[in-house]
């Protein structure tokens, strides 16, 4: 495994040079090194396979008219994930769709690498694609930072997609979820993966659901934002209640994606658990609810 690891590493300097002046191919923070740690390509159920990071979320759809990418985590991902598709069988450039589940630096910053390197179409969230096209996020977003925020590449063209909206390449399709909360863009995504014999599942690529904030963010609401716990609650609910036989969070930890890989085996793939969807949002409830009633105290003191 060790080995694969450094060789996908390998592989990703083979990638044509897709930063040009000017244009972010590296953020520095305190986790993202650990984030980014080259992870083998695999398969997740059928035409579904996981060509993230060891800690940030990317899927890639296959189908005969061309591919979809479901984000495309650091900047610095963007090669690791370009090789992982490789390394996969498949081509950047057949990458038709590019889809977000936020638009923080941890999981958009990669796109618009990937976009350089395939031509594909992003599409996202209104909330979302505004920060894509700004390149940074505004001060409705839980984690925005008055004294400088992390940018990410601005993308010229980002297509709006609704909530339910289905987006299609030839027979492959995600639907969108809008599940506002982490960011006021935030989308949950769900997909059929098929196996060659027509086998079937749905896959839900979960976006986050923690409550991180900048100090001084209240979900609660204050005197310069309004209160969007009532909607973070409802989006909670949602991912609860969607069809789903497998879960993907954006951050693999939260749904145990590596420990899912390990104990897989060719008589049974663990990553099929139709309670996941609702393990994943109870676990996200407690949390909410914590910080709510933390901020709640605050107020009341
Ligand atoms: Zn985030």
């Amino acid at each position: 495994m060790k080995y694969l690891a450094v060789a996908a590493l390998f592989a990703a300097a083979a990638v044509p040079a897709f930063a040009a002046d000017g244009e972010i191919d590296n953020v520095k923070c305190s986790m993202c090194d650990g984030w980014n740690k080259p992870q083998k390509p695999f398969r997740i159920f059928g035409n579904a396979w996981y060509v993230g990071t060891t800690e940030l979320s990317a899927v890639l759809l296959t189908g005969p008219k061309g591919h979809i990418l479901l984000d495309g985590a650091l900047p610095q991902s963007a090669p690791l994930i370009a090789a992982s598709i490789k390394e996969a069988g498949y081509d950047i450039e057949d990458v038709k769709l590019i889809v977000n589940s936020h638009p923080h630096y941890d999981h958009a910053g990669g796109i618009p690498a990937l976009q350089r390197m395939s031509g594909a179409r992003v599409a996202a969230s209104p909330a979302s694609a505004k920060v894509l096209r700004d390149g940074e996020v505004g001060p409705d977003d839980p984690q925005f930072d008055p004294k400088g925020n992390t940018r990410i590449d601005p993308l010229k063209k980002v297509a709006i997609v609704r909530d339910r909206e289905t987006l299609y390449i030839g027979p492959i399709s995600v639907t969108a979820h809008m599940t506002p909360g982490h960011t006021p863009g935030s989308t949950t995504w769900s997909f059929r993966a098929c196996e060659a014999d027509g086998h079937c599942k749905t896959i839900v690529y979960a976006d986050s659901l923690n409550p991180v904030s900048t100090n001084g963010f209240h979900y609660t609401g204050d005197r310069n934002r309004p209160d969007i716990s009532t909607s973070f609650r409802d989006s909670i609910r949602k991912v609860a209640s969607l069809k789903c036989d497998i879960v993907i969070s954006v951050h693999p930890g939260f749904t145990d994606t590596m420990g899912k890989l390990a104990s897989r085996t060719d008589a049974e793939n663990t990553f099929v658990d139709v309670e996941g969807c609702r393990d994943y949002a109870a676990d996200a409830r407690k949390r909410l609810e914590k910080r709510i009633a933390t901020e709640l105290a605050e107020k009341g003191k």
